[in-house]
């Protein structure tokens, strides 16, 4: 592996588990330092430790996204840490609690929508002016295949998605001739946590069953690894994707080309 962005530095928000842990690797692997941001302090801690098992550099921080006064003092951190912010992964993301529209509870609308998409919100709000300072930077937001597509049982996750795909292209218009590249990824089903939680809940504890039922949902026939993820949210900041603006790409294995 090349260590081509020895030098810049990334934040990953939900950087604790699943997706996220798999992106401060992807990140350490080529050479840059990473701040973890993650509400688990176990989980964020643990991601660190294998950042330095790897001979990579990292810290945490402790951060929930839906907090305006967190967000701010973990971008704040960033900078005092590392002196510079090049990457951001807008990641961390909760699935809520299962529900019909009609049954939803304020409290869980409310909760879902303020991580997965005001958490966005804010995160950019605190890069984006230390990255127009840089002259550049590059962001990815995660969304979902639920970003593009309807699914039952979980409408303020989806509403939450979708809202993170119109809130990427409104800044991603907004700073794209300030050098800031601005994207948001579409996961399919991949295995992590959540999913688990998910599939757990769907097949009523049958997990290998739920798991077969999911896979072959999927065209590759297979569920995703969070690697897979990981790899498309690098290559979305490095420069090969310099050209890219504003897209919601899907890493779904073909969910909704269907
Ligand atoms: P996960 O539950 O394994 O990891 C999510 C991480 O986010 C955890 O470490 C959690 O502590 C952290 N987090 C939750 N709320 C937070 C908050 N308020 N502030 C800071 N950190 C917080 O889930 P995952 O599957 O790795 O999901 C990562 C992202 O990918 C989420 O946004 C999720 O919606 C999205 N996603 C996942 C899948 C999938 O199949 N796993 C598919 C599509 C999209």
């Amino acid at each position: 592996m090349t260590k081509q962005l020895v030098g810049k530095v990334a934040l990953v928000t939900g950087g604790g588990s699943g997706i996220g842990r798999a992106s401060v690797l992807a990140f350490v692997t080529r050479g840059a330092n990473v701040i973890v941001g993650d509400v688990d302090v176990e989980g964020g801690q643990e991601t660190v430790r294998m950042v330095h098992e790897s001979g990579g550099e990292a810290i945490f921080v402790h951060v929930d996204v839906a907090q305006p006064v967190e967000v701010e003092a973990l971008i704040n951190q960033a900078i005092a840490t590392y002196g510079r912010l090049d990457y951001a992964h807008n990641n961390a993301g909760i699935e809520g609690i299962r529900t019909s529209t009609a049954d939803c509870s304020e409290e869980n609308w409310d909760r879902v929508l303020d991580v997965n998409l005001k958490g966005v919100w804010l995160c950019m709000k605190y890069e984006i002016p230390q990255m127009i300072k840089q002259g550049g930077g590059s962001i990815v937001n995660t969304s979902s295949v639920l970003g593009l597509v309807g699914y039952s049982g979980r409408a303020p996750y989806g509403a939450s998605k979708h809202g993170v795909i119109g809130l990427t292209k409104a800044a991603a218009l907004e700073y794209a001739r300030q050098g800031i590249r601005i994207n948001a990824i579409c996961p399919g089903f991949i295995r992590t946590p959540m999913s688990e939680r998910e599939i757990s809940e769907v097949s009523q504890g049958d997990l290998a069953k739920g798991e077969e039922l999911v896979a072959s949902a999927e065209p590759i026939g297979r569920m995703g690894s969070p690697e897979e993820v990981a790899e498309t949210v690098v290559w979305l900041c490095s420069d090969a994707a310099s050209f890219v603006i504003g897209h919601a790409m899907s890493v779904d294995g073909g969910f909704v080309t269907q």
